[in-house]
């Protein structure tokens, strides 16, 4: 789907029409909403689609003469149809499905496109003494937030200590020159959803830098990367929501111009057995779902295959140690705790340097 647009109308989701229904019934959710006056704008080129099991969405202010809505698309999907090729454990071909499927402790080979992910995971592994984990797979998968279907079900304790032998970040070691992985265990099975639309913003935003273009956004779901100003000439207007399934409610908006944010949350990607909640987030040390009171955490930072990480790293790493992390890290981090049936949102110490000028909607300071 694409489009040129001027459009004038008062809130934008970044998705439309047909796209917009699928978005908000689907377990995903962009995060990104941005407010479009009536006064005279920039031209902008918006594209939009499916990717990673979720949604993206692209806009380019002042485009270069000559890209069209047509070319800007077949662009962005093939820049984000290349990082499945590398990093998705989606794709049974991908680079990481074949290095999954590897039973070798030898050193490994691998691309330096994958590798920066890998180690990436692993510097996030150490800063949160291994809630974040990229081996975590075999747990996500028995919990049905893997490849395969959804089974609805919690698995057997002993399903999960098996799968809990499999997990640990530390028997995955890393060499740089050349770019190389080593596993201490043949069975060892990497998962890097976590940092996976994060490395797409990434990605396809540098792919518009080449292109001479300064002023755009990227959204892969709940990570986003913006350059520049949007057609009105201001910061792109980025939404954090409530954490609330089945429900858009904007929490509060966030200027973001030149930089990157990812919100993670447990209320869009989780099933429900005997009124309990499962989420998708799993803690390595328990071998099962994030229990807390933590809705969402959204970090701000330069590079979006970070925050989508240190967003995630934060979900798991709950609603007392999160914001300790952020803090003692110097992270801009926004977190939406749930208080009883009220909900409770407050930033890191240098979340409201990085926004300086958050503003929340309807007229709650
Ligand atoms: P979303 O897809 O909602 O944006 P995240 O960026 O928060 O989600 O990534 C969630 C995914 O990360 C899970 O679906 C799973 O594949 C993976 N994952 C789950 N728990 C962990 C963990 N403790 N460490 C690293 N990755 C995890
Ligand atoms: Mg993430």
């Amino acid at each position: 789907m694409s489009r040129n647009q001027s459009a004038c109308s008062r809130l934008q989701h970044p998705a439309h029409g047909i796209l917009a229904r699928r978005l908000a019934q689907s377990a995903f959710m962009l995060a990104a909403i941005w407010l479009v006056g009536c006064e005279r704008e920039a031209p902008l080129i918006e594209v939009e689609g499916p990717t990673m099991g979720t949604y993206y969405s692209v806009k380019v202010v002042n485009a270069p003469a000559g890209l069209t809505a047509q070319t800007l698309q077949h662009e962005v999907e093939s820049t984000l149809n290349q990082v499945i090729s590398e990093i998705s454990t989606y794709d049974p071909n991908s680079e990481l499905s074949r290095l999954n499927r590897n039973p070798s402790t030898d050193w490994i080979p691998v691309s330096s496109n994958l590798f920066e992910v890998i180690a990436e995971g692993q510097r996030i592994a150490a800063l949160t003494d291994g809630a974040f984990d990229v081996t975590v797979g075999p747990l996500v998968n028995l919990w049905g937030f893997g490849p395969e279907a959804k089974t609805g079900e919690p698995p057997t304790p002993e399903a999960i200590q098996a799968a809990l032998a499999r997990v640990g970040w530390k028997n995955l070691e890393l060499r740089t020159e050349p770019p190389a992985i080593r596993k201490t265990r043949g069975d060892l099975y990497i998962d890097l959803s976590a940092l996976g639309e994060g490395v797409g913003a990434d990605r396809v935003s540098a792919m518009l830098d080449a292109q001479g273009i300064r002023h755009d956004m990227v959204a892969v779901a709940g990570t986003i990367r913006a350059k520049g100003y949007n057609a009105k000439g201001q910061p792109w207007s980025i939404a954090i929501e409530e954490p609330l399934p089945d429900q858009r409610i904007v929490h509060r908006i966030v200027p973001v111009s030149d930089r990157a944010i990812s919100t993670s949350g447990d209320y869009r990607n989780f099933f429900e057995k005997d009124g309990k909640r499962y989420s998708h987030e799993i803690d390595p040390k328990t071998g099962s779902p994030i229990e807390s009171h933590l809705g969402s955490a959204t970090v701000m930072g330069d590079r979006a295959m970070v925050v989508d990480g240190l967003a995630t790293a934060l979900m798991v790493l709950g609603d007392k140690r999160g914001p300790a992390l952020a803090a003692d890290q110097g992270l801009a981090a926004y977190f939406i705790v749930r208080d009883g049936t009220t909900l409770r949102g407050f930033g890191s110490p240098n979340f409201g340097n990085d926004t300086v000028s958050a503003i929340r909607q309807n007229g709650n300071p």
